[in-house]
Formats: structure tokens, C-alpha cells, sequence
């Protein structure tokens, strides 16, 4: 395999166009990494179990392996200039293995601290940046105790291993308490986890960031709403004050100079009433509250992963265009089909996965717009949605 890295100015290692980068993980965000590197140049390399899955199906090649296959992450870094991933819960001893073999410019650090919620609020905590109030409680005793500290509402959730609100319980008496006591009784056991206080927020928000290791940019704080612990929507700029926005950007880079980050993080937010702007978790990677940059912004999320990774230097992205961006679960597809014929202003992202699933992530629709309010009000009344109404 040639090395296509070159010296540029005896500072920064680049990766060339030619070279390959191999992506572990062949979801939707793997896919479109991939296409942002294919039309850069870039060869790209996937490791996933399901054959022809998303990523494959625009890479050059996969290994069809599960991800924690340590020998197919060795032949994955054998076949790489560079690797990186699409999702947290990837081992990290086994990337710490390759890492003579090929680059590996987001180390593991990043994914050690992303795995770990204790790890997580302690170094967000450790960078000046609030969380919620927390404790690391691994029995019911730590638990009474920290209850004491952090008092009802409060939110329980499991170290590692959680996301999109499974492995979490809310706390609101202590009626709750006994109901989770009686489980672990029962042999549910009580996994290492973490007490939260129950953050009062006015609304949920996130913002990316991203480097080459050196440099850092921010892209602009946007709005999420969640449906059943899923993303819904994401109304790109949140409507915020100067103070809210200049808040979220400066966290957002302390956070990657503490990381030295190489490619895009996820920074997910509460913003209260008195305008606190209070992290939530990170997320190592692109995120599904910033597909709107691949049609608002100058340079979308996967572009910057992809040129922070390859040490490219990194513009300051620019919001284009206000834009609304709504997933496509499993149970939208086929509404959202109906409609595509008569909405030109949808851009319809399909991420090619052979199984429709309720609640699975199909796809998604950006709409860009100068009217934000009217364009939400504008999707929901076409009902594709109206399943989510119904639960919220
Ligand atoms: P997470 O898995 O930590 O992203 O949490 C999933 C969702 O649960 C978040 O998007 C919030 O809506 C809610 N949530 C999580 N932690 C808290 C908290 N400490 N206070 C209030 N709501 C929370």
C-alpha cells in the first residue's frame, strides 16, 4: 500500500486524495462520512456484520465482521491510511492494538472519556463547562446518599452501554426508589451508574465542533426536539440570545482543545430559562442534529470529519440558509414517499437500509427556509409525523 501522507511544511502530516480511510460501523453517519470522502478522493473501507450495509454500499470495500472482531479491525487497519468510526461503543484497547499499522488521529482518549457517563461529566466539569449536579453511585447505599445531595427529581442512568434515553430512569419519590429496588432484588442487579439532578429545561439543544488536532471551529447552536427519546426535528440556528450562542461556541472549543479533537464532536445541550447553557453528553462523531449542514452550511459535519482526520486545515463553516431537518423513521417511509412528488423543497436523504423498522432511522428531510415556525408547521401538517403527535 503506498503512503500517501505528506509532510507539508515539516508541520502537519496530510493525508492525500488516493489514500484510504477505513470507517468502523456501516450505519447511516458511516455512509455519509463515506460520500464526503469519496468526492474528496479518498478510497473508504467499512467494517460492519450486515452485508451491503449502508456505508458499503457507496465504500470501495467491507469486511463483513462484527465490530468488536479484533482480526477484522486488523485487516480493516491494514487496508487504512487512517481509521475512525461512527459510533462511541467501539473497543478501544482493540484501536489501541493498530495503531502502529495505520493513523489513528482521534486516539482513544476521546472514546474512553464518550464511553463512560462518570468519565464524561468529569472531564466536561474538569474544562470549566457545567453538567447537571451528579454522583457515581455503584449501590443502593451510594445512591440513598447521593439522593440526599442531589434530592428529587433526579435522573438514574447506567455508565456505559446507554443512549437515546435507554439504560435512564427518572426519579421522583420514593416510590420510584422501591420499584428499583424490587427489580434488583429480583436479580436485576444495579450496573455502575450515575444520579443526575433533573435539569429544568426551557428546551434541548446541541452544537458541533471540529478539528484537525490543532484548530477548532464551531458550527452554529441549533434546537432538537425529541420524540420518545428520539430526535424528531432540528431547527437550524436555535433562535438564542448573544449570550446563549457565544456560551455554547466557547465550551464547545475548551472542549476540543481538551481533547486535541481530530474530526467532528457532538455536543448535546439544555438551555434553561435564565438562559444556563448546560451540557448533556458528547457524542465523538457527526450527529443526527447536524445533518442540516450537509444543505445550511458552507461545510457540512462529515466534510469536517473527514478533513479533520486527514489534518486538511478546517474554514469556519457558515450557515447558509435557516433550514429544518425531520427524520424518517421506519413508520415515515412510506408517507414521506407519497409526498416527495409534490414537495421539491424537501431534500430527501435515504440511508438505503434494507429492513423498515418502526422507530429505526430510515432517512431524513432538510428543508431550507426563511421562516423556520412555518416550515415545522408545514411538516407536521402533512401527517406524516402524526404517530409521534399521538405519543408525545
Ligand atoms: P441521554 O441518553 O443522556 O441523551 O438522555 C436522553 C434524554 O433524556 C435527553 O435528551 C433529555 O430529554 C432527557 N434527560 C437526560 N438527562 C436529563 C437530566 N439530567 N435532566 C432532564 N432531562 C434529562
Amino acid at each position: 500500500m503506498p503512503s500517501l501522507s505528506e509532510e507539508t511544511g515539516g508541520r502537519v502530516s496530510m493525508l492525500m486524495p488516493g489514500s484510504t480511510i477505513g470507517i468502523i460501523g456501516g450505519g447511516q453517519l458511516g455512509r455519509m462520512m463515506a460520500l464526503s470522502a469519496r468526492y474528496m478522493g479518498f478510497r473508504v473501507g467499512v467494517l460492519d456484520p450486515t452485508p451491503n450495509c449502508p456505508t458499503g454500499q457507496v465504500a470501495d470495500f467491507q469486511i463483513t465482521a462484527e465490530y468488536d472482531d479484533k482480526t477484522a479491525i486488523h485487516d480493516l487497519a491494514v487496508q487504512s491510511d487512517v481509521l475512525t468510526y461512527e459510533f462511541e461503543n467501539v473497543d478501544a484497547g482493540a484501536i489501541d492494538e493498530v495503531r502502529g499499522i495505520t493513523a489513528t488521529p482521534q486516539g482513544t482518549d476521546l472514546l474512553r472519556v464518550t464511553q463512560h457517563r462518570v468519565r464524561e461529566k468529569q472531564f466536561i466539569n474538569d474544562h470549566g463547562t457545567a453538567t447537571a449536579p451528579w454522583r457515581a453511585v455503584n449501590n443502593f447505599d451510594e445512591l440513598d446518599a447521593a439522593l440526599g445531595d442531589i434530592h428529587y427529581p433526579a435522573v438514574l442512568k447506567t455508565v456505559s452501554g446507554g443512549y437515546d434515553g435507554h439504560g435512564q430512569l427518572v426519579l421522583r419519590s420514593d416510590a420510584d426508589l422501591e420499584k428499583i429496588r424490587s427489580r434488583s432484588d429480583r436479580g436485576g442487579g444495579f450496573p455502575p451508574s450515575i444520579l443526575e439532578g433533573f435539569v429544568d429545561f426551557a428546551f434541548e439543544a446541541s452544537i458541533l465542533v471540529s478539528g484537525n488536532g490543532k484548530d477548532f471551529v464551531t458550527f452554529p447552536i441549533v434546537r432538537n426536539e425529541h420524540r420518545n427519546n428520539i430526535l424528531h426535528m432540528t431547527i437550524a440556528p436555535a433562535e438564542v440570545s448573544e449570550h446563549v450562542a457565544r456560551e455554547a461556541h466557547e465550551l464547545a472549543i475548551r472542549l476540543a482543545k481538551g481533547f486535541e479533537l481530530a474530526g467532528t464532536l457532538a455536543i448535546e445541550l439544555f438551555i434553561t430559562k435564565d438562559d444556563q447553557v448546560i451540557v448533556n453528553e458528547l457524542a465523538p462523531r457527526p450527529h443526527n442534529s447536524g445533518h442540516y449542514t450537509i444543505e445550511a452550511c458552507s461545510m457540512d459535519q462529515f466534510d469536517a470529519h473527514i478533513r479533520g482526520i486527514a489534518g486538511w486545515p478546517l474554514p469556519k463553516p457558515k450557515l447558509l440558509s435557516p433550514a429544518v431537518m425531520v427524520n424518517v423513521l421506519g413508520q415515515h417511509v412510506e408517507p414521506t414517499r407519497a409526498l416527495i412528488a409534490t414537495h421539491p423543497e424537501w431534500n430527501v436523504h435515504d440511508y438505503g437500509k434494507a429492513e423498515v423498522r418502526h422507530d429505526r432511522k430510515m432517512g431524513h428531510i432538510t428543508v431550507l427556509t426563511d421562516d423556520p415556525a412555518k416550515t415545522v408547521a408545514d411538516l407536521e401538517a402533512t401527517g406524516c409525523w402524526d404517530d409521534l403527535k399521538k405519543k408525545a
